[in-house]
């Protein structure tokens, strides 16, 4: 089964695809801990993008789906996949889309998670205090907020005729998120 998580910085994308990845033995395919990791590694890719992910802005389109088609390509994911973070514009999506019929693969879920930016202040203002991840301050979140609401408007106008598509009210508590996914998987 493969599904799609779509949400502001903060939604709680990261948190449900780890469930999911448990409950369906599934894998995460996070774009945003990818090029976390490229930056760690202080690779080319990591070199190019420190700036942008810092500054809250979007890593280029060019560079994620490189990435992403890695990771559609890998045999052993087939069917298997968690999409946190992923498309997130149009061109994106439509990349996706002729990933997803190079590798004879469909998207059975897709789940918006809907959060306010008032909660997503809140949420990352608690998570840069776990996590102390450098995009985490104040200005970053409105400004990841910001261009993620712009940029994806889009993805979800793409997504939002589908059949498969659901909206969940994600300000709720993370049981509730939970249980509302379970809900619609019916599994
Ligand atoms: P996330 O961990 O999903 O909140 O992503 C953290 C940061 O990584 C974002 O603010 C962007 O700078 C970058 N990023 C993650 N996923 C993407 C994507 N699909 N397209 C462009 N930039 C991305």
């Amino acid at each position: 089964m493969n599904l799609i998580l779509i949400g502001p910085p903060g939604a709680g994308k990261g948190t449900q695809a780890k469930y999911l990845v448990k409950k369906l033995n599934n894998f995460q395919i996070s774009t945003g801990d990818m090029l976390r990791e490229e930056i760690q590694n202080d690779s080319e890719i990591g070199k190019k993008i420190l700036n942008d992910m810092n500054d809250g802005k979007f890593v280029s389109d060019q560079i994620v789906n490189t990435l992403i088609e890695n990771a559609l390509l890998d045999p052993k994911k087939k069917g298997r996949l968690i999409f946190d973070g992923y498309p997130r514009s149009l061109t994106q999506a439509k990349n996706l889309e002729q990933l997803l019929i190079k590798t004879n693969q469909t998207i059975d879920f897709i789940f918006f998670l809907n959060v306010n930016k008032e909660t997503i202040i809140k949420r990352i203002n608690q998570r840069k205090i776990i996590e102390k991840r450098a995009d985490d301050d104040l200005e970053t979140i409105i400004k990841r907020y910001e261009t993620y609401m712009d940029t994806t408007k889009p993805v979800l106008d793409f997504y939002s005729q589908n059949s498969n598509f659901y909206e969940i009210d994600g300000g709720s508590k993370i049981e509730e998120i939970t249980a509302k996914i379970d809900s619609f998987l019916n599994v």
